[in-house]
């Protein structure tokens, strides 16, 4: 049998009170985006929680979730590894910008000092270098999503969520953190599942397109 690499979604059907939301079946390869679309209340956020296994009880859902021919439909949340974003890049106000990525660095990665060159080194990597003692409430819309990726990425996800991530940022900023995010999806072999109700955010991930309630 052969192995299938990325996200495999088979069958997957979420309903609320016997209403069909979602209706599924899609492969998404490494480095790959599928795009998922459909108005507010369509249930885009209710299939990212199905994927990432946070889904509410108030659903009925079923399919099955594998990541590179794991099947992970029936493990917790914390491990399944799905690294996601929403709108909102949340960063802990209470932290400095480097403490916002050491804090997702498994303790194991080193000591403390470790895991703090790393999330500085992070930084830089992300065009932030010197911001690590900054307070995250100082920086701008596009500069805090950069630091809730890397944040993610430190996690070592096997699949990336998005949930309309860019929709809160100005145009030229949206294009811009777009491709920063897709590039870095596909440089770090990551299957990505966007869910948005902007049809420029599925044009530049340029992968397939799933559409959902009556967009
Ligand atoms: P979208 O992300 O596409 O805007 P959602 O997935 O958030 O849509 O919601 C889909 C539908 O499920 C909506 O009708 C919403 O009101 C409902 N819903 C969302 N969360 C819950 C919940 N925890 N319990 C019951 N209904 C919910
Ligand atoms: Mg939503």
């Amino acid at each position: 049998m052969t192995k299938t690499e990325g996200l495999a979604l088979d069958g997957i059907t979420i309903r609320l009170g016997g209403r069909r939301l979602i209706a599924l079946d899609a492969q998404v390869g490494r480095g790959e985006v599928l795009t998922v679309m459909g108005p507010s209340g369509s249930g885009k956020s209710t299939l990212l929680a199905y994927i990432g296994g946070f889904l509410d009880p108030a659903f009925e859902a079923e399919g099955s979730v594998r990541i590179d021919g794991s099947d992970l439909t029936g493990l917790a949340a914390e491990d399944r590894h799905a690294g996601i974003l929403f709108q909102d890049p949340l960063l802990f106000p209470h932290l400095d910008v480097a403490g916002n990525i050491a804090i997702a660095i498994p303790q194991h990665s080193g000591s403390r000092r470790d895991r703090r060159r790393m999330a500085e080194a992070a930084l830089a990597d992300a065009g932030l270098e010197g911001f690590g003692d900054a307070d995250p409430d100082t920086l701008s819309g596009g500069q805090k999503a950069r630091v809730a990726l890397q944040r993610v990425l430190m996690s070592r996800p096997r699949l990336l969520l998005l949930d309309e991530p860019f929709s809160k940022l100005d145009a030229h900023l949206r294009e811009q953190t777009r491709q920063m995010l897709f590039a870095t999806a596909r440089q770090a072999g990551l299957p990505v599942v966007l869910v948005t109700h902007d049809e420029a955010d599925a044009a530049a991930a340029n992968g397939r397109v799933h559409r959902v309630g009556d967009s």
